[in-house]
Order: C-alpha cells, then sequence, then structure tokens
C-alpha cells in the first residue's frame, strides 16, 4: 500500500509474476478485489508484461519492481549463481516462447547482481509471465467474447434502424402504386325493385342476384301496409340461375299503402305470416 491507499506500481508487478510473499499477496488480492483503480492498474501491468513476455526485453518492468524482485529473490536464497564462464548454459523453459529460443546472457542487462542470478531470475520470469500470460489470454478470450455479442446487438439495431426508415420512405413516397385490394370474387349483392300503384292493387317486383335456395325452400314477398297491420302475402318465386326472379301482378287488395316491402324465405307454397328473418327489406 503507498500514502493514497493503492498498492504500488512495483508491487503490482509482483503480484502479476506471484512472486510477492504469501502474506502481501493475500493483502493485494484482498485490496484488488475491491478496488477498481488497482484492477485497471494491474491490467495495464499485465499488459505490459505480456508484451515483455514476447520480447524479452528487461525495459518493461519497472526499475523498482527489478529492484524488489532481486532483494526478494536474495533473500529467499535461492540465487544459484553462475559457476563459471566454461559451464554449459541451462535450458531455460522459456524457449518458444519468444521464438528467440533460450535466454543467453545478452537478453540481461550487465548489472552485476542481475548478471550473476540470471538463470533463476530467467525462469522465475518465464513462470510468472507464463501464469501472466495465460490470465491475459483468458481476459482477451472472455472480452472477445462480449465484444462479438455487442457488435451481434449492434447490427440488429443498424438493420432495425434501417428497415424503420424504409418503411417510412415507402408510406411517403409521392411516386407510390397505392392499389386497394378486396377479398377475391365476393358473391354480388342480392338486389329488387318493386314498382306498387296502391290504389289499383298493382305490383311488379323484381331481383337479382338472389342466392340459390336450399330444396323445398321458397323465396316469399310481402306487402308491408303503411297503417300498421300485418304484413299481406304478395306472391312466391324462385330465382333462375342467373339468380334473376320476378313476381308479376300478384293478387293484392286495392287501395293499401305500403310501408315497405320485404322477402323471406319460406317453406314450399309459401307462408301466411313471414318467417323472420326478413332478408331484404325496402321503405
Ligand atoms: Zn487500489
Amino acid at each position: 500500500m503507498n500514502t493514497t491507499g493503492h498498492i504500488e506500481r512495483d508491487n503490482l508487478v509482483l503480484f502479476a509474476m506471484q512472486l510477492l510473499s504469501a502474506e502481501e499477496n493475500a493483502i493485494a488480492v484482498a485490496h484488488i478485489a475491491g478496488c477498481p483503480e488497482c484492477r485497471r492498474e494491474l491490467a495495464e501491468v499485465q499488459g505490459d508484461l505480456a508484451v515483455y513476455a514476447h520480447s524479452v526485453e528487461m525495459q518493461a518492468a519497472p526499475e523498482s519492481a527489478r529492484e524488489r524482485l532481486l532483494k526478494q529473490v536474495a533473500h529467499e536464497k535461492k540465487v544459484i549463481p553462475v559457476e563459471t564462464a566454461a559451464e554449459p548454459e541451462p535450458e531455460l523453459p522459456i524457449r518458444g516462447f519468444s521464438g528467440r529460443g533460450s535466454l543467453t546472457e545478452d537478453d540481461l542487462p550487465p548489472r552485476g547482481f542481475a548478471g550473476r542470478v540470471f538463470p533463476w531470475l530467467g525462469w522465475a520470469l518465464a513462470a510468472g509471465l507464463a501464469v501472466t500470460a495465460g490470465n491475459f489470454y483468458m481476459q482477451r478470450t472472455a472480452l472477445q467474447g462480449s465484444i462479438a455479442e455487442q457488435k451481434d446487438q449492434i447490427a440488429q439495431l443498424t438493420t432495425d434502424a434501417a428497415t424503420a426508415r424504409e418503411v417510412m420512405e415507402t408510406m411517403t413516397d409521392r411516386n407510390a402504386l397505392r392499389v386497394t385490394l378486396t377479398k377475391a370474387q365476393t358473391a354480388p349483392v342480392p338486389q329488387a325493385r318493386a314498382t306498387y300503384i296502391a290504389d289499383k292493387g298493382l305490383l311488379i317486383f323484381q331481383a337479382n342476384n338472389m342466392e340459390p335456395l336450399e330444396p323445398a325452400k321458397v323465396y316469399e314477398l310481402w306487402l308491408i301496409p303503411a297503417n300498421g297491420s300485418n304484413p299481406i302475402p304478395a306472391g312466391t318465386f324462385h330465382p333462375d340461375e342467373h339468380g334473376y326472379a320476378s313476381v308479376m301482378m300478384p293478387p293484392l287488395p286495392k287501395g293499401v299503402e305500403a310501408k315497405a316491402f320485404g322477402v323471406t324465405i319460406e317453406n314450399e307454397g309459401g307462408s301466411q305470416t313471414p318467417t323472420l328473418p326478413i332478408i331484404m327489406v325496402g321503405a
């Protein structure tokens, strides 16, 4: 922790390389879990270290972190000094990591102490960075998944917006062809005309587009008197195959003012009172 309460950058570097003491590590984990600022800084450090892992350049690690690392190395007494220049260089597990083969002494700065501890240092860095690079890779994979998902959402929204714009443009285009469509082959509406002379009791009735009747049924015409008395039967009829029908001069009393004419469907032979519903009516 520094004076601002956050983890110092060199400690973050050591943390990233898994080189803090168990006690320090526990403190760091607890703090990082609750501190977005330090998490951001740690991500930066991890990024730096990942780059470093690929280039195997010492410059990427902060000076203070290196000092701390070397002190830690000395403290834990795991330093394996290089005996003599004649001795064969130990194989380092970093081979392939950088594409440059194993580390050589030239890869490290010519500092007395660092130079002497480099085989262990190389191993420690390689191990720490391998872990870090692994974490970094997983984070990047998760991030890529999340980015791909967001790209999908953006693509969907873009499509929706484009569709909405096209709808608006089509609806408001002056040159658009506009056609009204209705159900095809709608049956023609039945129509009829009654011509009536009340004082002579003369009636001519003509109907078009009448629907065919069920067997044993007949259409019946009714004169509905203006005085409110019962409807008077005015003849029965069957339409022909074209839906045409007529009633000519049915027997009617003279002098009955008509309020309306109506048509019902009755049993063959006709009825003396209309059976509802009245399927056609005209006043
Ligand atoms: Zn913090």
